[in-house]
């Protein structure tokens, strides 16, 4: 299977499958790519949805593993920390970490898609065709049948393997479910909230209406508005809000008038930057929020799912981009073990990773419920402080759940969670129980803290 002859055939050029084709294009493959919408270089489509996205160290592992890491720099805006701001305009910014070179990336979808498409399309031996809708994957043959959106012809292609990174709806991962040939694991759990996009567009020269190198924040316990910059100086804002309940939801926002209404008592200081609010909101969609889990990723040697198509999480730790392209580097790592089938590759790659990527999906749900609710907690907020502090007086000693996570990718998601989760627990057990305060001796708190945790990790 190290054979470079082999054709490899990638369903969906999003984010994951653009990258795999780079990659898979750099080790010598024959790479076959097919993606259902048009060129994204050459039309103004919008993604669908999140126009910007956090890009943060897992992510740029995979940039620097294909040679491509200056150039998405320039795509990106750091964000050094959260500007949580409260119903009275007030804001707080609360950094990411003690350590200074930590802090993460808005970055364009669409741009950063099509720079992984230009890379990859560079190696003569990786071709990507647009327009092509996977329709279904014949996994005992290895073939899929497509549909082209111009001539509405369907056709089949066959190849050495198919990898799937068609996205949170993957038609591999239908046909897994639907042929019931196999044990095939599948859940999707959605919230009850969903997510609009809306915008702060950018002042009359250019320039940003509210600071930039931040994530902004506005906490309100059951739901959410969040802003992250992009190049343009306009902001890309999210609402986050439950679709039935609550005073405000997207049910019941049906008239120009409630819309600012909600506003006007929510999210006052940004309806003062918002003279688009009511356009973009009866413009643009709603959209449901999911967690999608399944299991095996595989078929034999013959089919793989990769990216959001094996584990589609809910967006609220900025990683389900990030895990997609470590999935490219983890199943890289597993090629150059020169396995001796696709079918023992694949399975080496799914033993790893799946762990990994559940404890993601677990990490941005919590996530969810520490960004709308517990940030604006003064206890939280004791923590967070205690944890800054830690991060910069003991850089090398000690890293909060979310370093572990976002900018550690040297540790596994898994790793990141049990003991961020064991840390979380001890600091606030501490700081409830008076066994520690912000005032104490730093060195004394590093320690209280070391011990509890391995405490917690030994008795978990
Ligand atoms: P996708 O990006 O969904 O790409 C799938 C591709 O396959 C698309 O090009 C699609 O057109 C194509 N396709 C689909 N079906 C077919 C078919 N049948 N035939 C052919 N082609 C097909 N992640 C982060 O790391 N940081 C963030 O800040 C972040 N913010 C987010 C905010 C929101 C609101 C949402 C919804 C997600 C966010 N994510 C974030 C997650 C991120 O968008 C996904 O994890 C990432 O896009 C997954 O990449 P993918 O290539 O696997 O799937």
């Amino acid at each position: 299977m190290n054979n470079k002859k082999q054709n490899i055939l990638i369903i969906g050029a999003g984010l994951c499958g653009s990258l795999l084709a780079l990659r898979l294009g750099q080790r010598g493959y024959n790479v076959n790519v097919y993606e259902m919408r048009p060129d994204l270089r050459k039309t103004d489509i919008s993604a669908g949805r999140s126009i910007n996205l956090a890009l943060s160290d897992r992510g740029f592992k995979a940039m620097k593993l294909t040679n491509i890491e200056d150039k998405v720099k320039e795509l990106c805006i750091p964000m050094n920390g959260r500007m949580l701001h409260d119903k009275e305009g007030n804001t707080f910014l609360s950094n990411y970490s003690g350590r200074d070179h930590e802090y993460i990336n808005s970055v364009s979808r669409g741009e950063l898609n099509g720079l992984l498409l230009t890379e990859a399309e560079k190696h003569e031996n990786v071709t990507i065709h647009f327009n092509k809708e996977c329709k279904s994957v014949d996994f005992e043959n290895t073939t899929a049948l497509f549909r082209d959106f111009n001539t509405k012809d369907e056709f089949v292609e066959d190849a050495d393997c198919i990898i799937a990174t068609d996205g949170a709806g993957s038609a591999l991962r239908n046909s897994y479910y639907l042929g019931k040939k196999f044990l095939f694991s599948f859940s999707q759990d959605y919230l009850n909230h969903g997510y609009k996009e809306l915008s702060f567009l950018p002042t009359e020269d250019g320039g940003y209406k509210t600071y930039k190198n931040a994530l902004h924040i506005w906490p309100r316990r059951s739901f959410m508005l969040i802003a992250l910059p992009n190049l343009d100086g306009s902001f890309t804002v999210t609402l986050f809000l439950s679709y039935d309940e609550g005073e405000y939801n997207f049910n019941n926002l049906t008239t120009p008038e409630i819309v600012t209404e909600f506003f006007e008592k929510e999210f006052p200081d940004a309806l003062a930057l918002m003279p688009n609010l009511v356009d973009d909101f009866f413009t643009n969609p709603t959209s449901s929020l999911g967690t999608v889990k399944c299991s095996p990723w595989h078929y034999k040697g013959n089919t793989l799912l990769m990216g959001d198509s094996a584990h589609a999480i809910v967006p609220f730790y900025g990683q389900g981009m990030n895990a997609a392209f470590e999935d490219v580097v983890e199943f890289d790592n597993i090629l150059d073990q020169n396995l001796e089938s696709w079918e023992a590759t694949f399975k080496a790659y799914e033993k790893g990773r799946k762990k990994d990527t559940d404890a993601i999906a677990d990490l941005a749900i919590d996530n969810f419920h520490e960004m709308k609710d517990h940030v604006a907690n003064p206890i939280f907020q004791e923590k967070r402080k205690i944890e800054m502090a830690l991060e910069k007086e003991f850089p090398n000693d000690y890293s909060s759940k979310y370093s572990l996570v976002t900018f550690n990718e040297t540790i596994s998601y898994r790793e990141a969670m049990l003991r961020g989760r064991a840390q979380d627990k001890a600091i606030l057990n501490m700081l409830a129980d008076g066994i520690i305060s912000v005032d104490d001796d730093l060195n004394t708190i590093l320690e209280k803290v070391k011990n509890e945790t391995e405490a917690i990790l030994e008795d978990d």
